[in-house]
């Protein structure tokens, strides 16, 4: 049996922080299942960011020098980015004459959205930004992906890529695109250092590729049990974000850990010491990797270019079925 296929993707944000890790720990192991399509989605990051497209290319580089660290190999998987397969561009505005417009209107993320980056000062009334759904769905039907690994909120999104498919193929009475399915994938436990979601816009992140001080100071700085004033007071390590990364991050260990705090035997800042290292330990590699993949500066330039050849190859094989099924050649 043929593997399937999968698309997804990331907007440039540039260096990736541990919160990222669950998404990306899903895509290395998807890699020996599907054949795998990983985008870095620049005209994504435009429906929003439109008005400072500043570092776009600078931030590709340096996130998809994460997805190397943590374990995406090109040899497997094609890594490309959007702009570079203009086929995207013509299959959204292909299905841009079949949506309906309440389709994209209702989609639920859409009215929050503008609400929230409105607040933020972000005019996203445009025409781009209701779109963009259509585009994922054309991002994803231009591989014929079979699959596509989702958060439970974009859940609406790919009901649209569903939609659109059936749509196309109903109309032009055709089987040309497959109906993607949702693979819902692990929802990061890692809180940042102040117990929020990690986010870059808190500054309570810790990147993949942070330095061994801005790891100690970030831990330094993480949230424990507000009820624990004196390391020989008993604490209560549910409520505490150290805690939380001993889980993650020091499995062996983490009982005892909990064990100690609950009796008093233990101080934070031992705790915090003993995560530091354990953290240290967990992203050493994925720095040394990084730094090696610096000292080669044009080496992502050819990778892109040799995902785009890749990626391009397909696109330009599922557009020449798309025109020929609506009767444009
Ligand atoms: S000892 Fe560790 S687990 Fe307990 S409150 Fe302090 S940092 Fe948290």
């Amino acid at each position: 049996m043929s593997k399937g296929t999968i698309l997804s993707g990331m907007r440039p944000t540039g260096k990736l922080h541990m919160g990222h890790m669950s998404v990306l720990e899903n895509w290395v192991k998807m890699q020996s299942e599907y054949n795998c399509y990983f985008m870095v989605a620049d005209w994504h990051a435009l429906s929003t960011e439109y008005s400072d497209p500043t570092g776009i290319r600078e931030k590709t580089v340096d996130m998809v020098i994460d997805w190397l660290t943590v374990g995406i190999d090109p040899e497997q998987s094609v890594i490309f980015v959007q702009s570079d397969i203009k086929e995207h561009a013509e299959l959204h505005l292909l299905f841009s004459m079949i949506t309906p417009l309440s389709w994209l209107e209702r989609v639920p993320t859409y009215k929050e959205q503008l609400i929230q980056l409105g607040e933020q000062g972000k005019d996203i009334n445009t025409y781009g930004f209701l779109g963009y759904p259509l585009l994922q769905a054309a991002d994803i039907l231009v591989y014929k992906a079979t699959a596509v690994p989702v958060g439970e909120d974009q859940l609406p999104h790919l009901e649209l890529t569903r939609e659109v498919a059936r749509r196309f193929n109903h109309l032009f009475g055709t089987k040309v695109f497959p109906e993607p399915k949702s693979i819902v994938g692990k929802v990061s436990l890692l809180p940042g250092v102040d117990g929020r979601k990690m986010s870059k816009s808190y500054g309570n992140f810790i990147n993949i590729a942070a330095a061994t001080d801005e790891v100690s100071t970030q831990v330094r700085a993480m949230i424990t049990d507000p009820a624990r004033i004196h390391k020989t007071d008993p604490g209560h390590p549910d409520v505490c974000t150290v805690h939380t990364y001993h889980t993650l991050y020091n499995k062996g260990d983490v009982g005892n850990i909990a064990e100690s705090c609950r009796a008093g035997s233990v101080g934070c800042v031992a705790c915090k010491k003993a995560l530091a290292e354990k953290l240290e330990g967990f992203l050493l590699p994925m720095r040394e990797k990084r730094a090696q993949l610096e000292r080669n500066p044009g080496y992502i330039d050819e990778l892109l270019a040799e995902g785009a050849k890749k990626a391009r190859a397909v696109a330009s094989d599922v557009m020449a079925e798309v025109r020929t099924t609506m009767k444009m050649v």
